[in-house]
């Protein structure tokens, strides 16, 4: 219901044709379809196959996976049967750059264990190759009836098609600039792809397009004209987002414009991972994108504050990690047996300045005590203030309270 009462109030809402990789709707009125990729060798099953199971486990409702030998190709399968013995069902999308149609070719029960191929109309073969080879693939994606995803990155942009489209420019009586080109050749390489595969056979509802660049600025102009010429799904991405904060907020400041103009059906965050760092964080960011702007909810939020002078204990900021980290933990058993218990929200907060306010809007909000105040921690229960806690324990004992919360408010998924 929240999802379509917000997708609904999004600006401008593209009507787009939906698709369907695996049981994952895509487009459409569907909701907004969070994505991932693993950084595995995949020719290494069991590596990959964890790897899946933990992104899908965060909530990644897509996986992507590179395909780019004929050792991976073949442990494509493999990959598919481990992630049944660890109960995972994530549709799996296969990433094919260079050899994809020999790679499918060869190995037939690669493209039957995907969900979705994923084809990068620059990476597909050089001069007169390129059609013969992108029409190999699509036919293939139709003879194994899977969709794909015409996926443009201005990092390997069609070169032949961009020569054209710059001598095109050029006898123009006003040219455009070199930024405008390189915009207009992604869209239309992503146009002119869907185009050629239609015209192999592929369906319409077989389609989805990106045009990934690294830029903010491009990436919302791209989008927006892709979205005005044509009606598949579109998957969204800033490609080559960075590290850490960087990387975060590149990312939702491009996508957040995009999404509130009603552009974009599935999206990834392609962040870099610290070293042997956590690859589900592209999950959650992805996640917290959608949730944070009203369009989707996945788990539930903690309002926290930022802490001031009046905060000059670690134990506020310790009792909002220490929380928001629970409901994460939680919410694989809790999504599977409370229902819309993602909609819950939660306060932390610092000092008796803001906190009881705050913790009045939340489902569940707890005051800690500032500098100077007296040692008591009120807690407020949909809005009443319900129990005073104090002493050593209040972090367990706030959550038996969130725990009774749940229980009590979120109804028994049978
Ligand atoms: S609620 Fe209190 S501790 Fe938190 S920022 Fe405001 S004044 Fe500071």
């Amino acid at each position: 219901m929240l999802d379509a009462i917000n997708r609904a109030s999004a600006s401008t809402r593209r009507a787009s044709i939906l698709a369907k990789v695996g049981n994952v709707r895509v487009g459409g009125a569907a909701p907004i379809v969070v994505q991932s990729m693993t950084n595995t060798d995949t020719e290494d099953v069991f590596s990959t196959a964890k790897q899946v199971s933990e992104l899908a486990r965060a909530g990644s409702e897509l996986v992507r996976i590179t395909v780019n030998t004929r050792e991976a190709a073949a442990a494509v399968p493999k990959i598919r049967e481990r992630l049944a013995q660890l109960n995972c069902d994530v549709p799996l999308i296969g990433d094919f750059h260079f050899n994809g149609h020999k790679l499918l070719t060869e190995h037939p029960e690669c493209a039957d264990a995907l969900a979705k191929l994923r084809i990068n109309p620059g990476n597909v073969g050089k001069g007169s190759k390129r059609d013969e080879q992108f029409a190999q693939l699509i036919e293939i994606a139709c003879r194994h009836d899977k969709p794909i995803r015409i996926g443009v990155n201005w990092g390997s942009l069609d070169q032949a098609l961009l020569a054209r489209i710059m001598d095109e420019n050029a006898k123009r009586s006003e040219p455009k600039d070199a930024g405008a080109i390189m915009r207009e050749a992604m869209v239309t390489s992503a146009l002119e792809s869907a185009a050629l595969a239609q015209s192999v056979g592929l369906a319409a509802n077989r389609i989805i397009l990106s045009c990934k660049v690294s830029g903010v600025q491009d990436l919302i102009a791209v989008y927006r004209e892709l979205a005005r010429r044509c009606d598949f799904p579109l998957h969204l991405g800033l490609t080559e987002a960075g590290m850490g904060s960087k990387g975060i907020v590149a990312s939702s400041a491009a996508m957040a414009v995009l999404l509130q103009e009603g552009i974009g059906d599935t999206l990834r965050v392609s962040l870099t991972p610290e070293p042997n760092g956590d690859r589900t964080r592209e999950v959650i960011v992805a996640q917290e994108i959608l949730q944070t702007m009203g369009l989707r909810a996945f788990t539930p939020l903690v309002a926290a504050c930022p802490g001031c002078g009046r905060t000059t204990s670690t134990t506020f900021q310790e009792l909002a990690q220490d929380i928001q980290t629970y409901v994460r933990e939680q919410m694989p058993h809790w999504r599977q047996t409370r229902l819309g218990v993602e909609n819950m929200t939660l306060a932390v907060m610092g000092c008796v300045v803001n906190g009881p306010g705050e913790s009045k809007h939340a489902n569940i909000g707890i005051s800690l005590p500032g500098t100077g105040e007296a040692p008591v921690a009120p807690v407020y229960i949909d809005g009443e203030r319900a129990v005073t806690l104090r002493g050593e324990n209040i972090v367990a004992e706030f959550r038996t309270l969130i725990d009774q919360y749940v229980e009590r408010s979120y109804p028994a998924l049978s």
